[in-house]
């Protein structure tokens, strides 16, 4: 099934030049960039992109982070985007992530983990149009 997922890449792979490293994992596994912009997030939208977390101790590093440098925020399209993106990621914690994936090759922390994906299509929907509008997505 055909599906879209959002993906960010964070501040601390921005910041070590690692866009076109992290997009080419992305796309030897199978997934399109089928809509991608690279800009600064506000406070404002880096505390509703969180909004879930608002409760955890991490919060404020988070957003204090979120807006620390440039991210980039993409559509991911593909079979089973969303599971498909979560299994190119890693885990959360890089030293738990599996071999070959994102986190592993490229994550320095638990914090700064150098990418977002959505964990539902039904999040995934809610997270692309923060970002972008259906003119911008071009499958
Ligand atoms: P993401 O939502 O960014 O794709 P995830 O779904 O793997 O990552 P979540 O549990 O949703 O992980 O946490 C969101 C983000 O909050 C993490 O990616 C990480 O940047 C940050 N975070 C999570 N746990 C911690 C922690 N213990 N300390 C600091 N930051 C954390
Ligand atoms: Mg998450």
């Amino acid at each position: 099934m055909t599906e879209r997922t959002f993906s960010i890449i964070k501040p601390d792979a921005t910041r070590r030049n690692l866009t076109g490293k992290v997009n080419a994992v992305i796309e030897d596994a199978g997934l399109r960039i089928v809509a991608q912009r690279r800009i600064r997030m506000s406070d404002t939208q880096a505390k509703k992109f969180y909004e879930v977390h608002a409760a955890r101790p991490f919060y404020g590093e988070l957003v204090e982070f979120m807006t620390s440098a440039p991210v980039v925020v993409q559509v991911l399209e593909g079979d089973n985007a969303v599971a498909r993106y979560r299994e190119v990621m890693g885990a959360t914690n890089p030293a738990d992530a599996a071999a070959g994936t994102i986190r592993k090759l490229y994550a320095e922390s638990v914090g700064e983990n150098s990418v977002h994906g959505s964990d539902s299509a039904e999040n995934a929907a809610l997270e692309i149009a923060q970002f972008f509008t259906e003119a911008d997505i071009v499958g």
